[in-house]
C-alpha cells in the first residue's frame, strides 16, 4: 500500500500527465477550490510505479509505501 499525493497543488499546470500516464487509473480530475485538479482519487491502486513522480514537471507529486 502506498501514500499518494500531491504536495504542492497551487503549483499544478493541470497538464494532466499523471491522470494519462497511471495504469491504475488511481489519479482522476476533480474539481477542488472551484479548480479542476488531478487529485490520488483511487490511492489504494497504486502500485508505486512511479510514473506519476516522473511525469511530473514541477516534482510535486511524492508515493510513498504507507507507514
Ligand atoms: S506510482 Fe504508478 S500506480 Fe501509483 S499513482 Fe503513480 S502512476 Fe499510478
Amino acid at each position: 500500500m502506498y501514500s499518494v499525493r500531491m504536495t504542492n497543488p497551487s503549483l499544478c499546470d493541470r497538464l494532466g500527465g499523471c491522470v494519462e500516464v497511471c495504469p491504475e487509473g488511481v489519479w482522476q480530475w476533480m474539481k477542488v477550490g472551484g479548480r479542476k485538479l488531478p487529485v490520488p482519487a483511487s490511492y489504494e491502486k497504486c502500485t508505486g510505479c512511479l510514473k506519476c513522480v516522473r511525469i511530473c514537471p514541477h516534482h510535486i507529486i511524492e508515493v510513498e509505501p504507507k507507514k
